[in-house]
């Protein structure tokens, strides 16, 4: 397998990808030699950046040793990542980077560099908001979930999709790793021993451990639709007005709501920190946490509307007008989602992954706070889920859990 470096990557693009233009100025980086903010966080592949003054791309290489990590991971990765963003690309152009070319040889490909949009993450570090980020990714998710299952593919079409995205190298990191033992690791996050000894308790109570296999079971066996099963704010780029999802080698067939639920997650804890972050003044927290749970509620609100639009236009004909599916399926996402939001939310406060969401408070104290408050957050959710009616229900929850909190400080 070819190595890519910055030193072969032009003439590897020149002999390989046909419209390739270096006649003017040529700039490559590495992503990685820049800053999380520029670069994102956590990220195993080999990335590079090509700009041209024809156009500006990426490239993708996966290898089998991750650029952090010891353990190889499968090397189809690439290959299923370019395949899913295809398929996605099919359905929803507007939030997927374009695909110039691919290499299954080489395990990579090329794409369109969107790094004219921010990672969302980091800008929700500093309090940037986007205002029609949750429609953009409702839209998304409902899209690719309806297009991609059997209430629109023909049977044949969906298990091709069901045997092509087994994935099940992938899908293990995170059948394990957000499901499971997360923390085993014992990570020393300087948060004091309560903190560790309170999320203990929730890990290994029974009847939460019973809700998180429970919510494993739906991940490892409901194959209803290509999910992304990793989109978290890193691999969203967002501007004021585009938004485009990134990194999908963990995609698969798995459960309706999974990313929405993922998303939540990402989002509650974001909440969760800017109850406790330092802000310019109060107003402006309060500004930040009524955005980031508007986003939550018009993320669900859209993926909703979406899905019931796709199901009214484009259900197979024996599910037409079949609209009482419909519906219990929706119900089913409001339960389950807020389930998955809770399992990120408390695998990245309790496990070994740095979470830039809550690093950002350098005060121990505060931090201490926020987690904590993440996790009641987690235990609440977990189990009013199954009476939430509406994304309504989910957000009063958040906000009685920081109410109650308050009143023990
Ligand atoms: P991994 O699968 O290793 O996590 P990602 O696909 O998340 O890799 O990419 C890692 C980083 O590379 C991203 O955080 C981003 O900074 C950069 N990157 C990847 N794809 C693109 C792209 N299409 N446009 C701009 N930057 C990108
Ligand atoms: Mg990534």
């Amino acid at each position: 397998m070819l190595t890519i470096t910055k030193e072969n990557i032009i003439p590897y693009l020149k002999e390989h990808m046909p419209d390739f233009d270096d006649s003017g100025s040529v700039t490559v980086s590495q992503v990685g030699d820049g800053t999380p903010e520029e670069d994102g966080d956590g990220y195993v592949n080999y990335i590079f950046r090509i700009h041209t003054d024809k156009g500006n791309y990426v490239l993708k290489q996966g290898r089998e040793l991750a650029r952090t990590g010891q353990d190889p991971i499968a090397l189809y990765r690439n290959k299923l990542e370019y395949d899913s963003m295809r398929i996605r690309y099919a359905i929803v152009p507007e939030y997927t980077p374009f695909l110039k070319f691919q290499d299954k040889e080489n395990n990579l490909f090329v794409m369109e560099d969107v790094s004219n949009l921010r990672i969302v993450r980091f800008q929700l570090n500093k309090n940037r908001m986007f205002p029609d980020l949750g429609r953009k990714c409702g839209e998304c998710m409902a899209k690719t979930e309806f297009y991609t299952s059997e209430y629109f593919l023909s049977r044949d079409e969906y298990r091709r999709l069901q045997t092509k995205f087994a994935n099940t190298e992938m899908r293990k990191i995170m059948e394990d790793g957000a499901f499971m033992d997360i923390f085993k690791t014992e990570v020393e996050r300087g948060l004091g021993e309560e903190f560790n000894n309170f999320a203990r308790g929730i890990m290994y109570d029974p009847r939460f451990e019973t809700e998180r296999f429970k919510l494993r079971r739906n991940f490892m066996s409901h194959a209803d639709a290509l999910i992304h099963a990793d989109l978290h704010t890193s691999n969203i780029f967002a501007s004021e007005d585009a938004m485009k999802v990134i990194d999908m080698e963990f995609s698969f067939m798995g459960p309706f709501g999974y990313d929405l639920g993922y998303l939540t997650g990402n989002l509650v804890s974001q909440y969760c920190a800017a109850c406790f972050k330092p802000f310019p003044s109060e107003a402006e927290r309060r500004e930040f946490k009524a955005y980031l749970l508007a986003t939550i509620k018009s993320l669900f609100e859209s993926y909703f509307k979406t899905f019931t639009e796709c199901w009214n236009q484009d259900a197979k004909e024996r599910y037409q007008g079949a609209g009482g599916l419909c519906h219990s399926i929706l119900d089913e996402v409001m339960q389950d989602a807020p389930g998955y939001a809770v399992i990120v939310n408390w695998f990245r406060c309790t496990g070994e992954i740095e979470y830039p969401d809550f690093d950002v408070i350098e005060n121990l104290e505060d931090k201490r706070h926020a987690q904590t408050l993440s996790l009641m957050i987690d235990w609440q959710l977990m189990f009013q889920r199954y009476q939430f009616m509406s994304v309504d229900d989910l957000i009063d929850t958040v906000l009685y859990v920081e109410e109650e909190y308050r009143k023990t400080l």
